[in-house]
């Protein structure tokens, strides 16, 4: 039997306005190569790096959020290594004295929970990216471009223990961390876009005779999917160099989607092939402690507090609040919705079922979607006054909001009403009871179920519109005869 331990470091990019130590502008994801460039973050000869206040306050939001003790007195260290994309040589980062350290986040998986702790959070500059003519990687390439937008862009690197058991636990990890950066507005998390990028380490153990495997990392892993993909398949090629007596090389290598695979990129450099030491051209960064004070004062509500608040104050199970507090776009609609409807469980059914798979189905967000709380409210009270039915007022939903219409409005341009005429009901059952003897049959043998036959027949014959309380109701009468 082997142990498997995780460890991560991920790279979050701040959402500050302007670049860590000069005033160009920091998104740069969508923009032409190289227009957002200057002296300082190309590292041209005597320019001077000058540091963005508003990277320090999100590296020490981060640092709160995750329960790190922050440092009143942090160093910036040149990390040196050549690559093409890193025009000034060296990378400016926290080496030896990080903003933040010893923290912890409290991980739910659904199916354990457990502390994992973070070793550092540390601020550091983005390098460039290479763009490879005809292929994504620099080997078979016929020529490459350099786009140094991205250069001098800021970043925390946040560094956890190696406390993650299971490649799905570093994947719910991520979208914990995700979700903890985003809800207090320092980060887009969106890993797609490059704004969140993770390293992981992976070794196994072997419970009876106490040794560890090599450690592995894999480098720039880029979806959530494939944290823990990555993982799995890398689980699996270790444990097989175990089960033959072998050790799998200490190395970094990257995942391939298309394989399915990791390859090896290069052998694990040491941390002192970098020749760390102190950036001559930053002072020592001073926080004072009322800064940080005023930041833990004023700090956003964190995801767990929102679940807790949620559950709390609406009433909700944990898997409801859960998936609402997770996106805070969403968490605010629900809000105004519940107050609005004074319904809060209906909205969340709601929202998690119908309005959630429209988003997905036409890639909108909530506010795009566009439906206002008060329609929710009107569908609601009509479908409790039995006027319409659920099914209906499902039916309608797109209409409602691709029209702007209120529901009332289209269900009655529609003829929409739901039949509660006994009569029609009755109708519709004796007719089905006619064609289908055997069925009525069965049902007279003790075959309970047969009774949604009926029931479904009305609601053909009806286009959806009868009441079904009331088509079973009579269906049951009709049947027992
Ligand atoms: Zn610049």
């Amino acid at each position: 039997m082997y142990t498997t331990i995780i460890g991560l470091e991920i790279h979050a990019q701040l959402q500050t306005s302007t670049k860590a130590f000069c005033g160009c502008r920091a998104d740069v994801f969508e923009l032409e190569p190289n227009t957002a460039i200057c002296p300082v973050c190309t590292g041209q000869p005597g320019a001077l790096p000058v540091l963005n206040q508003q990277v320090v306050d999100f590296a020490i939001m981060a640092g709160l959020a995750m329960n790190c003790s922050l440092r009143e007195r942090s160093v910036f260290d040149r990390k040196n290594y050549f690559y093409p994309d890193l025009p000034k040589g060296y990378q400016i980062t926290q080496y030896f004295y990080p903003i933040a350290e010893e923290g912890h986040l409290r991980l739910e998986t659904g199916e354990s929970s457990k502390t994992v702790r973070i070793r550092r959070i540390h601020i550091e500059e983005d390098a460039g990216k290479m763009v490879h003519q005809g292929t994504d990687s620099i080997t078979g390439s016929s020529g490459s471009y350099l786009d140094l937008n991205r250069c001098g862009v800021p970043l925390i690197e946040i560094v956890t223990e190696p406390d993650l058991s299971t490649p799905y636990e570093a994947r719910v990890f991520m979208e914990l961390l995700r979700d903890t950066l985003r809800a207090i507005g320092v980060c887009s998390g969106d890993m797609e876009k490059g704004a969140l990028r993770c390293d992981a380490n992976i070794s196994l153990k072997d419970e009876k005779t106490g040794k560890s495997s090599n450690r592995v990392e894999i480098k720039n892993i880029n979806s959530f999917k494939f944290v823990e993909k990555a993982l799995e398949s890398e689980q699996l090629r270790i444990a097989d160099h175990l089960n033959r007596g072998e050790n799998v090389s200490k190395e970094t290598r990257s995942w391939d989607f298309a394989t399915k695979e990791t390859y090896s990129m290069r052998s694990k450099e040491e941390e002192n092939d970098y020749r760390y030491f102190p950036e001559p051209d930053l002072p020592v960064l001073l926080v004072k402690g009322e800064r940080i004070a005023y930041l833990r004062e004023n700090l956003p509500e964190l995801p767990w507090e929102k679940i807790a608040r949620f559950k709390e104050q609406y009433g909700l199970p944990t898997y409801d609040a859960g998936v609402l507090a997770s996106d805070s776009a969403i968490a605010s609609y629900f809000e105004i919705a519940a107050e609005i409807t004074g319904k809060p469980k209906d909205c969340s059914n709601w929202i998690m079922g119908d309005i959630m798979r429209l988003m997905n189905e036409r890639n909108l967000t909530i506010g795009e979607l566009g439906l206002a709380p008060e329609y929710l409210k009107e569908l609601f009270s009509m479908i409790d006054s039995g006027r319409i039915s659920k099914k209906i007022a499902r039916d309608i939903l797109p209409e409602v909001i691709d029209r702007k219409l209120s529901p009332a409005a289209i269900v009655k341009e529609h003829g929409f009403e739901q039949i509660n005429d006994d009569n029609a009901i009755e109708k519709a059952i004796r007719q089905a009871m006619e064609e289908n003897p055997h069925a009525v049959k069965q049902f007279r043998e003790g075959k309970e179920g047969v009774l949604g036959y009926f029931v479904g027949a009305v609601m053909k014959a009806t286009r959806g519109k009868a009441n079904p309380g009331r088509a079973n109701e009579i269906a049951r009468r009709l049947l027992e005869g």
